[in-house]
């Protein structure tokens, strides 16, 4: 899978455990000592842990601090990147506590708690870190689903959908240059990218059936100030675009705009 290669700055700068093989000699080797009575259960113990953070964290290295970009990742690996988060976090927050405990027996010093508890902190940061990347990604998520919800709008126009969704067809093309124009002209209006979540085709739309090539989403609420100002650019190219409403309250709101012409139903199912 080449996981290793995906390794990020972020975790290169916290990795100082070596990692284990997933169940390799090292561990068969301690489960026979152990078995043999030549070893505390202890030993085991931990390195079962150190092989369950080394799982966990290849996870994190591909979906977390990868190169993987938000709209390439799938449900399920959003899904595992929370998870191997909040194991890594458990098994930090058991070890502190056991640490605790030895340092107030006064089996170990003191001093020993304050590493495990920078180690603990580390993992806080790191589920808060996938907790809004998949907040993001479940927002991209909600954008797609927007798109799903107006195309299925245009089939029965009782839908409710067909009011979060507000179409202009302009003159029915757009491409890269159109779109190098409005990022530039974007940039020089409000001093900050474009906030594009989706150019062309993603992992994400291929997954929800959607052919997005030669579409860009823009996370942008078409009702706030940058919003109406793209719409009125585009209107002004005569560009086509879709613009998304929220269509419930809540966290994730799907709201953006597409532009170029709807996006296709891949044909083909996988
Ligand atoms: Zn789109």
């Amino acid at each position: 899978m080449g996981l290793v290669c995906l390794y990020g700055i972020l975790y290169a700068q916290s990795a100082r455990i070596p990692s284990l093989p997933s169940d390799g000699p090292d561990a068969q080797r301690v489960r026979e000592l152990v078995d043999a009575g030549a070893l505390p259960r202890l030993t085991l113990q931990q390195v079962e842990e150190a092989e369950a953070d080394a799982r966990d964290r290849e996870v994190l290295d591909l979906t977390l601090y990868g190169k993987v970009g938000v709209e390439d990742l799938s449900e399920e690996q959003a899904e595992q990147m929370l998870e191997a988060a909040r194991r890594q976090l458990d098994r930090r927050a058991g070890k502190l506590r056991r640490t605790k405990e030895l340092a107030a027996e006064g089996v170990i010093p003191r001093t020993a708690v304050g590493p495990v508890l920078e180690e603990y902190n580390r993992g806080l940061k790191t589920l808060d870190l996938a907790e809004s990347r998949a907040n993001l990604f479940r927002e991209l998520v909600a954008m797609v689903h927007a798109e799903q919800a107006a195309e299925a709008a245009v089939e029965s126009p009782l839908n409710d959908a067909a009011r979060i969704a507000e179409r202009y067809d302009g003159a029915g093309r757009f491409n890269s240059a159109d779109l190098k124009a409005i990022v530039l002209a974007f940039e020089k209006r409000f001093a900050q990218p474009l906030p594009i979540s989706a150019n062309g085709s993603t992992a994400l739309h291929r997954s929800l059936g959607f052919d997005h090539r030669g579409r860009v989403d823009v996370a942008l609420h078409p009702d706030q100030e940058e919003g109406r100002w793209l719409r009125e650019t585009l209107e002004s190219l005569k560009i086509p675009y879709f613009a998304f409403r929220q269509p419930v309250p809540g966290k994730a709101t799907g709201a953006h705009i597409h532009i170029g012409p709807p996006s296709l139903r891949l044909r083909n199912a996988d």
